[in-house]
């Protein structure tokens, strides 16, 4: 079975200016294609450091996929150095250079002469076409002296709305025929439960199936059940997954259970995607009334592309005075219970729902922190309320004292559409 690394070229990985979000996405390919990957790693622009990488990868894998240090200047100096690994001269490759030129045609500006360098590539390698920019990518196989067996470097331009397309269009084609597997993930995605209680509820289902795997991890504010299966072909996969499914809905995770998903989604954005459907399968509309998240849990709606037909809006009722000026939260409500609670949490969900005439709304008071805490109610006491024509329940949660300002508020949020996903299947 052949093997993959990836080796990340730039000093800015290494200073922490941007995020490898390159290697993540190559990452994410090979495992859906069944490459394993075992290393991964990042060099700045050192020449000395950068070979002395390549033949350490080159010694243990198969395939190299570089990313970074294509482009123009003089700190670019992937190619050079692989060309150097591989014993292998420079040479201008013209259908490279035809492709340059025309790309500054296309933009309207001169080209420059180290422009041309980029069509430089080790001799007999392939180039790869860049759809979005100047550098071609290079795909070179080829012996190396002291290492056994042929060996395949392909090199990646460093920007992702680069990298990615010429990933899809032209390395997916080629790994896709190396592999004779391919991986694929169905999660289940439950909310309610913890980590541990749910792996003590697939103990044994974990422990009997190799194939497909099946391991629960905590994700924010749910935990997921990922069942990954290998297959030849992705439906072979998605039979296995959708079997083990059925079986795990068998327990009692089914209950936990609020939505699906497979390892082509946006796995972030299940859980919002959930409310929006649920409330478009209803024809319903949704607002808020937030306080400790102040806008985040509208704006997390707003994120997805078409929530307009069901996001009424929302207000930001941070100030007491908006509690009562703008969602009629009475004073003497305030005075007895306090913003952070659950009668203040009715009033406001109530409130909102009558100012913005939505169907159903949502309402969050909490003690986000570090400050604010007392006895009664610490740091990560939240207060919700879910209002609609049946009715407002309310209740209240308490996400731990310790956690940080911003994993209270983002729990905050995914709590209350949680909330919302259990009030509608209610009604
Ligand atoms: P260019 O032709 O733009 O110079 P390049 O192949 O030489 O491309 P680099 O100079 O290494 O690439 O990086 C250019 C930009 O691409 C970086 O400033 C960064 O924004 C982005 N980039 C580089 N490497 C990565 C990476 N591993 N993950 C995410 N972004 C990256």
């Amino acid at each position: 079975m052949i093997s993959a690394e990836i080796l990340s070229v730039g000093t800015e990985l290494l200073l922490g200016d941007i995020v490898n979000t390159d290697a993540a996405f190559i990452s994410k390919k090979l495992a859906e294609l069944g490459i394993p990957l075992y290393h991964q790693s990042v060099v700045g622009d050192n020449a000395e450091r950068l070979e002395a990488a390549v033949k350490d990868a080159l010694g243990r894998a198969d395939i190299l996929i570089m990313t970074g240090g294509l482009g123009p200047t003089c700190d670019d100096i992937t190619k050079n150095i692989v060309a150097n690994v591989f014993d292998l001269p420079l040479e201008l490759c013209e259908e490279a250079a035809g492709d340059i030129k025309s790309y500054f045609d296309d933009i309207g500006r001169p080209m420059t002469e180290n422009n041309l360098s980029q069509a430089m590539l080790p001799r007999g390698s392939v180039a790869l076409k860049n759809n979005h920019g100047t550098a071609p990518g290079v795909l070179l196989k080829g012996k190396i002296l002291g290492i056994d067996g042929e060996k395949t470097v392909i090199m990646l331009p460093g920007p992702p709305r680069e990298l990615e397309p010429m990933f899809n269009e032209s390395v997916l084609p080629y790994l896709r025929e190396k592999s004779p597997y391919t991986f694929f993930s169905l999660n289940l995605h439950l909310y309610g439960i913890g980590e541990s209680a749910a792996e003590t509820v697939l103990r044994d289902i974990m422990s009997e199936s190799e194939n497909p795997t099946v391991a629960p991890y905590a994700a924010e504010a749910e935990v997921r059940v990922r069942i990954t299966a290998r297959g030849s072909s992705r439906e072979e996969c998605l039979t296995l997954c959708r079997e083990m499914a059925e079986k795990i809905r068998t327990t009692e995770i089914a209950g936990y259970v609020f939505a699906e998903s497979t390892s082509d989604d946006e796995s972030s954005e299940v859980l919002v995607r959930h409310v929006i459907g649920m409330l478009r399968e209803r024809s319903m509309t949704v607002g808020t009334a937030e306080s400790c998240t102040a806008g985040m849990i509208a704006s997390k709606i707003g994120d997805i592309p078409g929530c307009s037909d069901v996001l009424m809006g929302g207000v930001v009722s941070y100030a007491n005075e908006v509690k009562t000026g703008v969602l009629g939260v009475p004073d003497e409500i305030l005075k007895q219970y306090g913003a952070v609670s659950e009668e203040c949490a009715r009033y406001m969900a109530e409130g909102v729902r009558r100012v913005l005439g939505c169907d159903v709304a949502v309402s969050v008071t909490g003690v986000a922190g570090p400050g604010g805490g007392t006895p009664d109610k610490p740091v990560g006491t939240v207060c919700f309320g879910v209002s609609d024509r049946n009715g407002t329940v309310t209740s209240t949660e308490q996400f731990g004292s310790k956690k940080d300002r911003g994993k209270i508020r983002r729990f905050t949020t995914s709590a209350a559409l949680m909330k919302i996903v259990k009030r509608l299947r209610e009604n």
